[in-house]
């Protein structure tokens, strides 16, 4: 598979033990390019026997995988992030024809990316075990001394969602592999292109036969035959809510790292820099059409600010440009007809329950332009559930107690943001507030990679990260001497 031959209607295959192989199904799966409606790809649709050949394969290659020095595994991801590096451009096309990505917004998830696996692999090469001395606990025995080290889980499987193919699937296979596990890697069928052509960048890296397995197919009909294999040692899974609590229930006690959906509220009160506010606010709720977790979904005004806000905001709103993703836009196509119909059940709604529609963006099949809904109260559907949409989500609160309760009344967990010039109070509210990070003055963001992304409540388990997502996908493992 190479990247010079790249056509559109090309039929991939998937990838195992090193070979690019058509599935035992002789099913093929069609991906859409969203912003034409066009067939892009096709992709093979694996079955049952497909998959258990995968994992017997991937098991096999973890014991060899786990016993290549740390320095040749860091050196395999070096050289990976480079080919990235080197086939940026390509990728990012890639990006914006499958999923619409604009072109800058592609290109800065692929060098990110890139970042990323650079970091990783420098990380994994700093992990190290530690030494305990019995004689510390007051109760032991005195003559103990453990060794405890770090020991991969095994075979790790990473399903990704659609929005951040190519960063949310290396973010789990470099720190899976420096660690010293193998990968089944399930993308997103929409995203699934993109990922395939990383994955090939690492076999041209150097990386074994089948320490890298990349499947596709329906997720009906493999999705929780794999979550629930047995020869599967952990899940780390980004996607929506319903589906992460849906594999939880299937999967047994695999370890499990969840990365699910988010509502992020930004709270802004009457002494913050509005003109800052407005930005960081546009940029959260707008780019990539608000298709990321981390978007800004609710904005949070005190009342004594909230009339300036409203007009900065609408001002700035109105200056976007929309359309297709290869144009220098911020706002372009959602995923598909569905996510679009969605985003107007949810406006349809909040304007019957007394919002107001202050910027009516208009819809061209599955391209929305910017939406401005004011006065949205708890009556209003988007008042709780996600819009993965261009859609801005305006509440009106008395005061900072009111803010806070409603940015906790929340089922999803994941950030918020707190903009005011008195760092007393935003550190007050940032402790009252139910996420796993709090913003001050910044929207809500997942970088940079270094920095913990603790996902809590509805919108996840556990903690990814460089250093937090080696962790996880390792366990410690003791060895205690015993002396006379
Ligand atoms: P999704 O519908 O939940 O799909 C995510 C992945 O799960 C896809 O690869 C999908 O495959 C697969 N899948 C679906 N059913 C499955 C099953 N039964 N077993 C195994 N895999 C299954 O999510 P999405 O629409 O792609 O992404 C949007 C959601 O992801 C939003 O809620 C967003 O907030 C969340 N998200 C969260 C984060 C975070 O860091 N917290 C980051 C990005 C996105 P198919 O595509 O083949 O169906």
């Amino acid at each position: 598979m190479l990247f010079s031959n790249i056509k559109d209607g090309d039929t991939y295959r998937y990838l195992v033990n090193g070979k690019w192989e058509k599935s035992s199904s002789k099913d093929l799966i069609e991906v859409y390019n969203p912003s034409n409606g066009r067939i892009l790809a096709k992709l093979q649709s694996l079955s049952k026997s497909d998959i258990d050949d995968v994992l017997k394969n991937s098991k096999v290659s973890q014991k060899k995988w786990k016993n290549t020095p740390v320095n040749e595994r860091a050196d395999i991801l070096m050289r990976a992030a480079d080919l990235i590096v080197q086939n940026a451009e390509l990728l990012s096309d890639l990006l914006s024809k499958e999923i619409s990505k604009p072109k800058h917004l592609g290109m800065h998830e692929v060098m990110r990316t890139a970042d990323l696996i650079r970091s990783t692999a420098e990380e994994g090469l700093r992990l190290h075990g530690e030494y305990l001395d019995g004689n510390a606990f007051y109760h032991s025995a005195k003559k103990k001394k453990a060794l405890v080290d770090r020991e991969p889980l095994g075979v790790v499987l990473a399903i990704c969602p659609f929005n951040y193919p190519v960063n949310l699937s290396f973010s789990k296979v470099a720190p899976a592999l420096i660690s010293g596990n193998s990968v089944v890697l399930k993308p997103s069928t929409q995203g699934a292109l993109s990922v395939l052509h990383v994955s090939d960048l690492f076999s041209q890296a150097g990386l074994p036969q089948g320490v890298l397995n990349v499947v596709t197919g329906k997720s009906s009909s493999i999705g929780d035959y794999l979550c629930s294999h047995k020869d599967v040692n952990m899940i780390s899974f980004t996607g929506s809510t319903s589906v992460g609590k849906h594999i939880a229930s299937i999967s047994g006690m695999k370890p499990l790292m969840m990365e699910l959906g988010g509502k992020d509220g930004v709270i802004i009160l009457d002494d913050a820099d509005l003109d800052l506010a407005v930005k960081e606010c546009v940029q959260g709720v707008y780019s990539y059409s608000g298709q990321r977790c981390t978007a800004v979904k609710r904005i949070i005004l005190v009342e004594k600010i909230a009339n300036v806000f409203v007009k900065k905001f609408v001002e700035e709103t109105k200056k976007l440009k929309t359309g297709d993703p290869d144009e220098d836009v911020v706002v372009s196509h959602l995923i598909n007809r569905d996510a679009a119909d969605y985003i107007k059940s949810l406006i349809d709604d909040a304007v019957k329950n007394k919002a107001k529609l202050i910027l009516d963006g208009k819809r061209k099949y599955n391209l929305y332009y910017p939406v401005i809904l004011d006065n949205i109260t708890s009556k209003c559907r988007i008042f709780y559930e996600e819009q993965f949409g261009p859609v801005a989500c305006i509440i009106r609160v008395k005061d900072e107690k009111e803010a806070v309760s409603v940015l906790n009344d929340s089922s999803y967990g994941l950030q918020a943001s707190v903009f005011t010039n008195n760092l007393d109070k935003a550190f007050s509210i940032a402790s009252q507030l139910d996420v796993g990070a709090v913003q001050i003055n910044g929207k809500s963001d997942r970088g940079p990679d270094n920095f913990p992304f603790p996902c809590i409540k509805d919108s996840g388990i556990g903690v990814q990260g460089i250093k937090y997502s080696i962790e996880s996908m390792t366990r410690l493992k003791s060895i205690v001497l015993n002396f006379k």
